[in-house]
């Protein structure tokens, strides 16, 4: 079992991630957008952060961006979860330091195992 952290403005969202990690064992912190997904993500440190880009309050390259610079939250790993996926999205998400994308809506098998490798590297 991992303590994820999910941070997305769509409640719907939300729950079927919470749904799908729950259902697999995890311990699901939620944010409702960037700025709280920092403060979630300092308090509780998580061990993987679910990241959407399109938020209010603070999006979720800000938000990346700040993680990456705190001691406390640098290594945690951070997946991007978009809708918004465009031809080199990828690579430039990648760049910035998310650890993995996923586009929206997820599929859920590829969702599960994407989330057990890098949950797994994490404990190698
Ligand atoms: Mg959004």
């Amino acid at each position: 079992m991992s303590r994820i952290l999910i941070v997305e403005d769509n409640e719907k969202n939300r729950k079927l991630f919470k749904l799908v990690l729950g259902s697999i064992g995890h311990e699901l912190l939620l944010a409702e957008n960037g700025e709280e997904g920092i403060k979630t993500a300092e308090d509780e440190r998580p061990e993987l952060i679910l990241m959407d880009i399109q938020m209010p309050v603070m999006d979720g390259i800000s938000a990346l961006k700040a993680l990456k610079a705190a001691d406390e939250t640098r290594d945690i790993p951070v997946v991007a979860l978009t809708s918004y996926a465009m031809k080199g999205d990828r690579e430039r998400l990648l760049d910035i330091g998310f650890t993995a994308y996923m586009a929206k809506p997820i599929d859920v098998d590829k969702f599960k195992k994407m989330v057990g490798e890098i949950l797994e590297a994490g404990h190698e």
